[in-house]
């Protein structure tokens, strides 16, 4: 592939930006000095560099993030930290952003992919994605509520969610609970409780689809995600 390309697709800027920047001499293709855009490459062979940095080059980047509560899941924010604040330089200038969104205070699995094509199918309302969440909830969960859940409870903008599968983990004053849907609408997990008089105190997201979120990782820390997890979410 030409150079250009390679290096506009990896964040380096516009064709024209990687223009200048390889006029200026600062590229080298196993060790020798590279200028011209249309020079080629072959990514798993080549040694480039930028500045003597090596690149590694990869059209498609995947990161599996343990997302802390206070940081907003978007790519910018006026306000507040967004999860790309939390990316390294070298994962962050695949330009990834977050497939769907998890709300400031939510934490758990956040997925974050420069492949748009992926992002749309994951989150496509047609696919019935199922997003597991695990809830403390401010009161006693009854099995009336998982019946409820079963046959999809009214929000209030009037719209009566999927069937979701609630399991009582611990009921009590505070009540523990897994909770499985398929869709995304937004506060889905929060205004489904509400329907029910019940307020959510604390929400952790732990898979979406096949793909589960990694108990290694602490707040705030992601990784990539492997080869298999990436082939099971295609
Ligand atoms: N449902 C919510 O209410 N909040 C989230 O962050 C995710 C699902």
């Amino acid at each position: 592939m030409r150079i250009d390309k390679l290096l506009a697709n990896m964040g380096y800027g516009s064709r024209k930006d990687v223009k200048k920047f390889l006029k200026s001499g600062r590229v080298t293709v196993n060790g020798e000095s590279v200028k011209d855009g249309k020079f080629h490459v072959s990514p798993e062979e080549d040694t480039i560099e930028v500045l003597g940095e090596e690149v590694h080059y990869k059209e498609f980047i995947y990161l599996m993030m343990n997302k802390p509560p206070g940081v907003i899941s978007a790519t910018e924010d006026l306000r507040d930290q967004t999860v790309i604040d939390l990316l390294n330089e070298e994962d962050a200038i695949f330009n990834p952003f977050p497939v769907g969104r998890l709300d400031k205070d939510t934490e758990g699995l956040l997925l974050l992919t420069n492949n748009g094509q992926l992002a749309h199918q994951l989150l496509s309302p047609k696919k019935d994605v199922p997003k597991t969440y695990f809830a403390v909830i401010d009161s006693v969960v009854t099995s009336e509520d998982v019946e409820a859940f079963i046959k999809g409870v009214t929000l209030d903008d009037g719209y009566k969610t999927k069937p979701g599968k609630l399991e009582i983990i611990k009921s009590g004053t505070y009540s523990d609970i897994e909770l499985t849907i398929t869709e995304g609408k937004f506060h889905q997990v929060k205004r489904m409780f509400e329907a029910v008089g019940k307020r959510v105190i604390y929400l952790k997201r732990l898979s979406m689809g096949p793909l589960k979120l990694d108990e290694n990782l602490d707040l705030g820390e992601y990784r990539e995600l492997t080869d298999k997890e990436v082939k099971v979410i295609k």
